[in-house]
């Protein structure tokens, strides 16, 4: 709509275990006019012209025209392009998944954007004889979008699915674990940062915190704590149309956050105890501190933190493309963080997927 201004481009992701953003280009993108910026893509939406351009922070990621429907493409239903928001693609492109890792836990992964996205990353450096992604997902009815989304996407000979197992029952230190050596986390989440979203539903589209950490190994010891208890709205909300819109009182949604993020930190803590993990990102689409750089500082806090040495991994060790992605961990909201140097480090750390002028 001319009137609401630029829209959000369509950001769609090359599979590269299917295609090539090349073969791309002259086939499902032919007579699209590549631009330089993902503003001009957005500026499209008022002039009807097909236009893209390539992420510069992601590889194989495009911008393209808001609009165009990609569900109806060949290169779309054969699982080569996979409609999945920018944000969506920060957390296994930072968590650089080698060869040499190892096996790599997706604890939290339907639909599987993040779990094809670590699979395509591989692919392209080759997966090591026996290398796995363990995707764990709790809902079995996920399950099965997730089932659905890795055969599609051809990452299915390289994923071991867990439909229906929870990632916090499974013991770090069973022998189908031993040789873990990276984990990503993107738990369940409050929503609040997701913008924007006019493609399928099962398809997630976060806008992410994201920390990454490496420790030494040491063993480690430590509680389980509850999952989030639901919370009732209490507010209704009633537009001119009579719709009822249910709205949580800030109360509750402060206690609902509350249960979120332990829930969140106990997540980070439990892939924290893998004996041979070195590397770890954390996600939400929550734009709220106390999902995100909360979490990342009482994880940091936490004796298996101190034991094995976890510590987030500084802007400038992070991939490229991350590091100069320009918005990082906001601070202002957290209550309970180190000052001084502690803060510098986590804020400097974390990944915040906001607009690239920070607006
Ligand atoms: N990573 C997914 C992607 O990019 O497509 C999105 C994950 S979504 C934010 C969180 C998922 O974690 C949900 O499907 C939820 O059912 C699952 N989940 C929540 N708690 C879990 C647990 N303890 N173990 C395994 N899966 C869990």
């Amino acid at each position: 709509d001319a009137q609401l201004g630029p829209a959000h481009p369509r950001w769609i992701r090359v599979n590269t275990l299917k295609s090539t953003v090349d073969e791309q280009l002259d086939t499902t993108f032919k007579g699209f006019e590549v631009v330089p910026t993902a503003q001009e893509v957005m500026a499209s939406a008022l002039t009807g012209k097909r236009v893209l351009c390539l992420d510069s922070h992601v590889p194989n990621l495009i911008a393209a025209s808001p609009g165009v429907d990609f569900t109806k493409t060949e290169a779309y239903k054969s699982g080569a392009l996979i409609l999945q928001d920018k944000a969506s693609c920060f957390p296994a492109y930072l968590l650089d998944p080698r060869p040499e890792d190892g096996d790599i836990i997706d604890a939290c992964s339907a639909p599987g954007n993040k779990t094809t996205h670590l699979a395509g990353i591989l692919h392209e450096r080759g997966f090591a004889p026996n290398q796995h992604i363990i995707a764990f997902e709790k809902d079995k009815h996920r399950a099965k979008t997730l089932d659905k989304m890795i055969r599609t996407a051809g990452t299915d000979k390289h994923t071991l699915t867990h439909p229906g197992r929870d990632f916090l029952q499974a013991d770090p230190h069973a022998p189908e674990f031993r040789a873990v050596g990276a984990l990503l986390l993107d738990p369940s989440c409050s929503g609040s940062g997701i913008v924007g979203r006019d493609d399928t539903p099962e398809f997630h589209l976060p806008s992410t915190t994201t920390t990454t950490t490496t420790p030494d190994n040491k063993p480690l010891k430590r509680k389980r704590p509850a999952a989030p208890t639901p919370v009732q709205p209490q507010t209704i909300m009633i537009d001119d149309a009579g719709t009822e819109t249910h709205l949580p009182t800030p109360q509750a949604l402060q206690t609902r956050l509350t249960a979120l993020a332990t829930f969140q930190l106990a997540i980070l803590l439990h892939a924290f105890a893998f004996p041979a993990a070195k590397k770890v990102t954390y996600s939400t689409c929550s734009i709220h501190a106390v999902e995100n750089e909360g979490v990342v500082f009482a994880a940091l806090r936490s004796d298996i933190a101190k034991q094995r040495g976890w510590r987030v991994l500084g802007r400038e060790e992070q991939v490229r493309g991350m590091r100069e992605w320009p918005v990082r961990g906001d601070l202002r909201d957290v209550t309970e963080r180190d000052d001084g140097e502690g803060d510098k480090v986590v804020g400097g750390g974390c990944v915040r997927a906001e607009r690239e002028d920070g607006r």
